[in-house]
C-alpha cells in the first residue's frame, strides 16, 4: 500500500510545499520512502528512502519548482527497497511523463524479464510503476501528436490497461504541465479528485485518500470510477474518460485497517464504517451469548472507533488500557518472529489500573500472525486481568494480498487451516470472536450502496483479477527462499 498526491496549481505558483504537506497527511500509507516530482517546463525530482520529514531538505524544496507536482510515500511490497526503487519515476520521451502509483502489478516480473526486453526496453528498478510508465509511454508514442490530447491520453491508458495486470491507482504529470490520474479496471485502490476555487482561479488535485485534500483546503469532487482516467491542464476544465468497464471491487482492508478514519473512500466514511463494524460485532457478540466483560479495551489505533461503538451498543465501559509508543519502528515488517514479538512489547505498554481484577475484552481490527494478540493477552493477564476475551473487527485473515498490502505468506497466517477455537488457544484468550464476513461487507456497503462488492481476497482467497494466484505463488517462493 502506498500513498500519492498530485496537484495542478495556478500558473506561477510553487506547489511542491503543498505536496509535502499532503504527503505528511498520507504518511500512514507508507513510511519506507518518499518522493516529489515537480514540473516547470522541466522535471525536478527528489526521492529517497525514509519518512517525509527526513527525505526533503529546504534546498530540495527550493529546487522542486513548478505549479504542477506529484508526490508519493512508499510502503514496501516487491523489490529490494533501494533509493532507486522509490517513486515517482519519469521519462523525457515521448512528450515527458512522470508517474507514481499505489498498488501492485501481478505481472510485473513477466513485463520486466520477458515482455519488455523483447521490445528493447530495459527496466532499471524493481518498482512496478516503472512498468506502468513504460506501458503508458508506449501507448502515447503510438498516437498521432496532432490528435487531441483526450484521444491520445485515452489510448495510452487503454494500452496500459492491456499490459498492466493487478491493482493500481496512478498519478502523473505530462509535459507541458498536465496533471493526470487513472484507476485500474477493477478500481481496487482508491483515487479521489478534489478542487480548490479562489478568486484567482481553480486548482485541481488527486490523492489516495481524501484527508490529503482536506488538509490543503481542496473540496472533494468525486472518486474516479474503476477503469476511469482524468487529466487537467492548469487553468482549464478537467477531462474525465471511462476507458474500461469491469466490476468495481475496492479493497475492504482499506476500511478495516489501512486508511485514516477521517478519510472517505468511494464516498464511504472510514470512521463511520469502523463504527458500524463495532456495532455489528456487538450484535454478533450478543447473539452468540458471549461472556460479558467488565470493560472493552481497544488495541490502538485503528480499532478505537469500532471498540467504542461496540461498547456503546453493549453498554459496557470503554477504556484505554494500552498506550502505544509511536516512535518504535514498524513491528510488522521486522524480519524475525523474535524481533517482531519484542518490538510489540516495547510498542504497547499496559495501564494496570484498567486490568486489575476485571474481565476485559480486547478489540483489534485484525489478527494476522497472531503476535500482537498473543502478546497483549499475556500483558493483560500480567497486569491483573481475570479473564481476557478478544475480538477482531474483521474475519480471519488467511490469504496474502497480491495487490500491495504487505501481510504474510500463507503459512504465517495464524488462522490458516485452523478453527476459531484453535486460534483462541494459540493466542491464549478466554474467548475469541471474529466479525463475520457477511456482516463486515454489509457494514461497509451501507456507506455506499452503489458498490455491489469489495475485494475480500485476504479473507477468502478469491481475487478479482485472474492472474493474482500465480503472482502470489511467485512471491511466496521468493520469500521462502530469502528466509531459508
Ligand atoms: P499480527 O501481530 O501479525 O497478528 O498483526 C496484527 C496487528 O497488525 C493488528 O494490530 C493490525 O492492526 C496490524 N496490521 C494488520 N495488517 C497490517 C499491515 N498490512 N501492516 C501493518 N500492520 C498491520
Amino acid at each position: 500500500m502506498c500513498g500519492f498526491i498530485g496537484i495542478a496549481g495556478l500558473s506561477g505558483r510553487q506547489i511542491a510545499p503543498e505536496v509535502y504537506e499532503a504527503l505528511i497527511a498520507l504518511q500512514h500509507r507508507g513510511q519506507d520512502a518518499s518522493g516529489i516530482l515537480s514540473f516547470d517546463g522541466k522535471f525536478h525530482l527528489r526521492k529517497a528512502n525514509g519518512m517525509v520529514r527526513d527525505v526533503f531538505s529546504p534546498e530540495d524544496m527550493a529546487r522542486l519548482r513548478g505549479n504542477v507536482a506529484i508526490g508519493h510515500n512508499r510502503y514496501p511490497t516487491v523489490g529490494s527497497g533501494s533509493d532507486e526503487d522509490s517513486q515517482p519515476f519519469y521519462l523525457n520521451f515521448p512528450t515527458g511523463v512522470g508517474m507514481a502509483h499505489n498498488g501492485n502489478l501481478t505481472n510485473f516480473l513477466d513485463l520486466k524479464d520477458r515482455l519488455f526486453p523483447a521490445e528493447n526496453i530495459c527496466l532499471q528498478s524493481s518498482c512496478d510503476v516503472e512498468a506502468i510508465l513504460y506501458a503508458f509511454a508506449q501507448g502515447l508514442q503510438q498516437t498521432d501528436v496532432a490528435a487531441p490530447m483526450s484521444s491520445r491520453f485515452a489510448y495510452a491508458v487503454e494500452h496500459t490497461f492491456l499490459r498492466a495486470k493487478g491493482a493500481y491507482s496512478v498519478v502523473g504529470v505530462l509535459a507541458p504541465g498536465i496533471l493526470f490520474a487513472f484507476r485500474d479496471p477493477f478500481g481496487i485502490k482508491p483515487c479521489i479528485v478534489g478542487r480548490r476555487v479562489s478568486a484567482a482561479g481553480t486548482e485541481w488535485a488527486v490523492a489516495s485518500e481524501s484527508v490529503a485534500l482536506d488538509v490543503l483546503g481542496f473540496e472533494r469532487v468525486r472518486d474516479l470510477h474503476n477503469g476511469e482516467a482524468f487529466f487537467v491542464a492548469p487553468g482549464e476544465e478537467p477531462v474525465f474518460l471511462r476507458v474500461a468497464e469491469q466490476v468495481h471491487r475496492p479493497c475492504i482492508f482499506e476500511l478495516v485497517y489501512f486508511a485514516r478514519p477521517d478519510s472517505f473512500l468511494d464516498k464511504i466514511s472510514v470512521y463511520k464504517t469502523r463504527r458500524r463494524f463495532g456495532e455489528a460485532l456487538a450484535e454478533q457478540w450478543r447473539e452468540a451469548g458471549a461472556p460479558r466483560p467488565d470493560a472493552i479495551i481497544p488495541i490502538p489505533d485503528s480499532s478505537r472507533d469500532a471498540a467504542l461503538a461496540m461498547a456503546q451498543v453493549l453498554d459496557i465501559p470503554y477504556c484505554e488500557g494500552f498506550i502505544k509508543n509511536r516512535y518504535v519502528g514498524r513491528t510488522f515488517i521486522m524480519p524475525s518472529q523474535e524481533a517482531r514479538t519484542s518490538a510489540i512489547r516495547r510498542k504497547m505498554n499496559p495501564i494496570p489500573l484498567e486490568f486489575q481484577g476485571r474481565d476485559v475484552l480486547l478489540v483489534d481490527d485484525s489478527i494476522v500472525r497472531g503476535n500482537t494478540s498473543r502478546k497483549l493477552v499475556e500483558q493483560a493477564r500480567a497486569a491483573g486481568a481475570r479473564k481476557v476475551y478478544f475480538a477482531s473487527t474483521s474475519p480471519p485473515l488467511t490469504s496474502p494480498c497480491p495487490y500491495g498490502i504487505d501481510m504474510a505468506t500463507r503459512s504465517d497466517f495464524v488462522a490458516r487451516g485452523k478453527t476459531v477455537e484453535q486460534v483462541r488457544q494459540e493466542i491464549g484468550a478466554d474467548y475469541l470472536m471474529y466479525l463475520d464476513i457477511a456482516r463486515m461487507v454489509h457494514a461497509a456497503q451501507v456507506g455506499n450502496p452503489e458498490i455491489d462488492g469489495f475485494c475480500t481476497g485476504c479473507f477468502t482467497g478469491r481475487y478479482p483479477t485472474p492472474e493474482a494466484q500465480e503472482h502470489l505463488d511467485a512471491i511466496e517462493s521468493e520469500r521462502l527462499a530469502a528466509h531459508a
